[in-house]
C-alpha cells in the first residue's frame, strides 16, 4: 500500500486530508509538528510528505533540508498570498505544492501525478469491475474491450480517481470538457447516463440530489 505522511497543525485541513486520502486507496499518517515528523521519518519510510509550510516549531522548509537526502517526494501546501513560500518550496525541491483552501479532487489529482513520476503507481486502474489501463486507455470488463468515446473515458477516469467523493456537475464539466462558458448539466447528465450503461455502473454510479454525482466503489490501487 502507499504510505502517504501528512504534516499539518491544522487538525481539520489534516482530517479532511486523511479521509479523503484513505478513501482513494492509501495509508495515511498524520503529524502536526515539525519535530515530530523528522522522529517520525527516522523510524519509518513513506512513498510521499505533504508538507505544510507553516508550522509550529521546526516549519516546512527547515524540514525540507532534513527529508531531502531520504528522496521522499515533497508537495509543498502553502497558504494563499504565500507566492514567495511556493517559488522556495520549488527551489528546494518539492515535486509540486497545494494552496490552501483546495478542492479534494485537485488534492488527489496531485498526490497521483507525483505519485506516477516516481512510478510508484502501476498503470492499471481495477474499479468497480473495471480493468482500466491508463496507457493504452483502453477499458475491459470480464475481459472484453468497452469501447468508449474520448470524452467517456475521461469522464470514466474522472470517477474512477475519485472514488466515494461527491462531484459537482460545474466540476465534472470543467474537467472534461476543459471549458467553462458552454456549462449544461444536461450535457453532464447525457453522458453520465451514457457511460453508466456501457460500463454497467447503473447501480454505483449515484446522483447526489442538487449537486452531481458519486462513485460509490472502493478503489484499489495497483503497483
Ligand atoms: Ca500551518
Amino acid at each position: 500500500m502507499i504510505r502517504i505522511l501528512i504534516v499539518e497543525d491544522e487538525k481539520p485541513i489534516s482530517n479532511l486530508m486523511r479521509m479523503s486520502l484513505s478513501r482513494a486507496g492509501y495509508h495515511c499518517t498524520c503529524v502536526y509538528d515539525g519535530l515530530a515528523a523528522a522522529d517520525l521519518l527516522e523510524r519509518e519510510s513513506f512513498d510521499l510528505i505533504l508538507l505544510d509550510v507553516m508550522l509550529p516549531g521546526v516549519d516546512g522548509f527547515e524540514l525540507m533540508g532534513y527529508i531531502r537526502p531520504l528522496e521522499i517526494p515533497v508537495i509543498f501546501i502553502t497558504a494563499k498570498n504565500a507566492v514567495s513560500d511556493r517559488v522556495k518550496g520549488l527551489k528546494m525541491g518539492a515535486e509540486d505544492y497545494l494552496v490552501k483552501p483546495f478542492e479534494i479532487i485537485e488534492l488527489l489529482a496531485r498526490v497521483e501525478v507525483v505519485l506516477r513520476r516516481y512510478h510508484k503507481l502501476g498503470s492499471v486502474l481495477e474499479i468497480g469491475g473495471l480493468h482500466i489501463d491508463l496507457r493504452s486507455m483502453q477499458v475491459f470488463r470480464d475481459g472484453q474491450e468497452i469501447a468508449l468515446t474520448p470524452k467517456e473515458y475521461e469522464l470514466l477516469l474522472l470517477f474512477a480517481q475519485n472514488p466515494g467523493i461527491a462531484l459537482y456537475r460545474e466540476t465534472i464539466y470543467q474537467r472534461v470538457w476543459d471549458s467553462e462558458y458552454l456549462y449544461t448539466t444536461r450535457t453532464v447528465d447525457l453522458h453520465v447516463q451514457r457511460l453508466r450503461k456501457k460500463v454497467g455502473w447503473q447501480q454505483i454510479l449515484v446522483a447526489v440530489p442538487k449537486v452531481g454525482y458519486r462513485l460509490e466503489v472502493p478503489r484499489e490501487l495497483s503497483h
